[in-house]
């Protein structure tokens, strides 16, 4: 992921996120400008129970009704991204590694749904305000994570939906360009308002923002890309 300042030496959790590798159904953008829609899905708290910097796949569980959830979103077209902050890897207490394993357990969990994510995109740097932290493009409310996989998936952020239970999640949904829903967990402690940080919808089950979607989204589902002029 690019800084937005330049740094004199590498640090340890650069050029570790899994969008600069070849993320399992990397799927170019498709000649013809046909587009494909996404959702974009925080994980802690949204996906699974939230564990504070938990890396143990052991302590990795699905919160109810994610997974059917994430099927029918899969089969009206959308494509499922994870995106996720992972400060954890920067302020020293896992190595980037270690996300390796949380992909492969979401993927196991996911898997009797039928549900593939397309790829998980982390931002391993540190929040603002620790010592020596150079400000990241990815770390949400920035919109980074999304916007570099929606360059290399080919995605229109217009017809795509940021999912998240905290409203920096909703921040950097909006900043991308995309829809966003809040699932109101009780995360959000700060309820900094502002035009960024207002959702589209707020519930307060996964299952009823897939519904949101499913529902916010016939308006474009059945576009289809105009034929090229002959
Ligand atoms: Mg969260
Ligand atoms: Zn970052």
């Amino acid at each position: 992921m690019a800084m937005n300042a330049p740094t004199s030496q590498p640090r340890p959790w650069d050029h570790h996120t899994r969008a600069e590798g070849l993320p399992r159904g990397a799927s170019p953008a498709p000649a013809g400008g046909s587009a494909a829609r996404a959702v974009f899905l925080d994980k802690d708290g949204t996906l699974v129970h939230d564990v504070p910097y938990n890396v143990d796949p052991d302590c990795i569980d699905l919160i109810a009704g994610v997974g059917e959830s994430l099927r029918s979103l899969q089969d009206a077209g959308f494509l499922l991204f994870v995106v996720s902050n992972q400060p954890g890897v920067a302020l020293g207490r896992f190595p980037v590694s270690a996300l390796g394993a949380v992909e492969a357990r979401l993927d196991e969990l996911l898997a009797p749904f039928g549900v593939m994510i397309t790829a998980y995109c982390w931002c391993p740097h540190p929040p603002a305000g620790m010592r020596g932290a150079v400000a990241c493009t990815c770390r949400k409310p920035r919109p980074g994570l999304l916007l570099d996989a929606a360059a290399t998936h080919g995605i229109a952020l217009e017809r795509s939906w940021m999912v998240g239970d905290i409203l920096d999640d909703i921040e950097a949904g909006t900043r991308a360009g995309c829809r966003t829903v809040l699932v109101d967990r009780g995360n959000e402690t700060r309820w900094r308002a502002g035009r960024l940080r207002t959702p589209n919808a707020i519930v307060y089950q996964f299952a009823d923002a897939a519904a949101m979607i499913l529902d916010g989204s016939r308006d474009v589902a059945s576009e289809r890309p105009r034929a090229a002029p002959a």
